[in-house]
This record gives structure tokens, sequence and C-alpha cells, in this order.
């Protein structure tokens, strides 16, 4: 699929949902693919990029970043505390916030810098032992937590069970982000965006969609 019909799919999934098509952001996830399929993408226009591991964004994307301006970076996988700094280097926003250790790591490095990407905060909306995030219950918490250390925290984001409706989970998130005050919803990938947009998701992270299958 192209990414004229991805971003179209957005529109209409926009205004069935009686929402303005600019409070939606595709982020274009391109882990693992090939470097002509990216920079195609970045010909076409893309700016707003998706990595799931550090090593792999610090490996493609300065060289990206010279060839092209303006393209925003988001990390969206797993951290590891020994990656957390070269991840704010790397990327304007961060989705996988997933536990107090990585937002005081975030914090301190902030306080040193005095810069910090935007920061999403990962709920494990379905309670799976292997997923990161915090719980459902714990989330209230973690946000005041992050606030408490000054944190840039722009919103939540979630990953639903595979074998589960993804609705639910959206609706989940979209309730904790409201009742703390928190606007961005990163929520929604290649099978399910559309959905993801109708219960209020501001990010959608599509990748196979967008470049085809990954290697
Ligand atoms: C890979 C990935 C995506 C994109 O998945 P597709 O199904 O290829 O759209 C979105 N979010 C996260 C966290 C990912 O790791």
């Amino acid at each position: 699929m192209s990414l004229q019909e991805i971003r179209s799919r957005i529109e209409k999934a926009c205004t069935e949902a009686g929402r303005d098509p600019a409070g939606v952001t595709l982020i274009a996830v391109s882990k693992m693919q090939p470097e002509e399929r990216v920079r195609a993408v970045l010909e076409e226009g893309q700016r707003v990029f998706g990595e799931n591991r550090v090593q792999e964004a610090a490996g493609k994307w300065p060289a990206y970043r010279e060839a092209f301006s303006g393209v925003e970076l988001h990390i969206i996988g797993p951290l590891q505390s020994n990656k957390v700094r070269q991840a704010m280097e790397l990327a304007e926003y961060i989705h996988s916030v997933d536990r107090p250790k990585i937002a005081s790591a975030i914090a301190r490095i902030a306080d040193e810098t005095g810069s910090c990407p935007g920061l999403f905060l990962q709920i494990n909306t379905g309670a799976e032992p292997q997923k990161a995030g915090v719980l459902p219950q714990e989330a209230d918490a973690f946000v005041a937590e992050c606030r408490a250390l000054s944190l840039p925290v722009k919103g939540l984001m979630c990953i639903p069970p595979a074998q589960e409706e993804a609705s639910l989970h959206f609706a989940l998130l979209a309730k904790i982000a409201a009742r703390n005050g928190l606007e961005g919803l990163s929520m929604g990938m290649s099978g399910d965006f559309e959905k993801a947009i109708s219960f209020g998701a501001t990010h959608v992270r599509v990748g196979s969609a967008i470049f085809g299958a990954r290697d």
C-alpha cells in the first residue's frame, strides 16, 4: 500500500469520527526496512518516523537527517537504561517510557543537558507478563511520578494484546489519559489504526502497511 493510501484512510477515519485530520500524526515505522524503501517514503514527503531499536536508529537516521530536512524521529520500542542517553540524543519523542527506572534516568539526563524529547508513557493495558509498560492500575501514580520529575509527558501509549479486541484497550487508554489531563494517545498500527482514530488516537504507528512486510 502507498503512503498516499494510508493518508487518505486516515482522513476518512477522521471524517467518520468527526475529527480534524490535523489532530492525527502518522508515524511511519521504518524498523528493519531496506534503505531504498525508507528513502522512497522520505522522497514522498513523509518526515515523521518511528524506530524500535536505539542501535538501529543510530545507524540509519543521522544520514537521513543530512539528506532530508525536518525529520522527526520517534523511539517506540523498549529502552534499556544504558540506551536512554543515546535515545534522547537521537529522537524528538520517546513512546516507550515503561517504568520508573527509565523515567528517572531520563530526568537525570534532561537535568544535565537541559533538553528532553517529548514523552509518552507506555501502559500495559492487557496486563501481559511479557509486555512492557505499567499496569493500568499503576498508571495514575506513574503519570504523577513523571510529572514530579518535571518530565514533558505528552501522552500515553499502548500495544493491545494480539488476540484481543483492540477497541477495549484503546478505550481504556483514552480513559486513563483523560482523567490525567493528557492529550496524546499513541495507539493503532497497520491492522487497526482506523479503529484507534475512532477512539481518539493522536499518533498512529504504521509500519508494514506503508513499507510492506519486514524482511
Ligand atoms: C513495529 C511496531 C509498529 C508497527 O507495526 P505494523 O504492524 O508494521 O504497522 C507499531 N508500534 C510498535 C511499538 C512497533 O514495534
